[in-house]
């Protein structure tokens, strides 16, 4: 079972106390963006195999959302943060990197 600490509450929570909220730090399209562009903004996701930043909200618990860093094929979590953060923290890259050398991410603080 998934397991996340909330950073808001600083609940353990179980993945039966949380929501999933998809793929985080997405960038949203103006009204001036090309319909291809907006397309991919609507409907394209990430699915990795691997590292993948998501939103959750403790739904069971606080109510509030947050972003979790986690490996989709192992389940391993790497961290937690408030969901109001525009980018992931450079300490929460810093742990991913150092555990998966050949991650390539995304989302440079
Ligand atoms: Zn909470």
């Amino acid at each position: 079972m998934l397991i996340l600490h909330c950073p808001h509450c600083g609940a353990e929570a179980a993945e039966t106390d949380l929501t999933p909220g998809g793929q985080a730090h997405l960038r949203r399209e103006g009204p001036g963006a090309s319909d291809e562009a907006f397309e991919a903004y609507l409907f394209q996701r990430d699915n990795p195999k691997g590292v993948h930043f998501e939103r959750w909200r403790h739904a069971y618990g606080c109510g509030k959302w947050f972003i979790a860093a986690r490996a989709t094929d192992t389940m391993e979590v790497f961290g937690t943060y408030p969901a109001q953060t525009s980018a992931p923290p450079r300490e929460l890259l810093d742990r991913i990197a150092e555990r998966r050398p050949d991650w390539r991410g995304r989302g440079e603080a």
